[in-house]
């Protein structure tokens, strides 16, 4: 997959400068029992309501936000409905 320059334009500078980064994903709350992995993946007509609300609590929200979006990920990252990187 190839990077636009608009894609570029739409992430922070620092992101696009330290691509790779460590997140220490061992201190994902939503890796808890008991969580439903279904509730990082909303449909777009979903609210994901749940999943934001564990997300404010966990302590590697920014990192995981970031990481969603530099690897642009689909879901619920660091609190954030990201479609390809992006926050919708
Ligand atoms: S911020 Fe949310 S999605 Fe990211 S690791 Fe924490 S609980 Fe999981």
């Amino acid at each position: 997959m190839t990077t636009s320059k608009s894609d570029l334009l739409s992430v922070p500078l620092p992101w696009i400068l330290i691509p790779e980064f460590d997140v220490n994903w061992r201190r994902a709350l939503c890796a808890a029992d008991g969580e439903n992995p279904e509730d990082w993946f909303p449909f777009p007509t979903e609210d994901f309501v749940h999943a934001a609300a564990v997300c404010a609590l966990c302590p590697i929200r920014v990192d995981c936000e970031r990481w969603g979006r530099a690897h642009r990920m689909s879901g619920v990252w660091g609190g954030v409905r990201l479609v390809d990187g992006r926050a919708k």
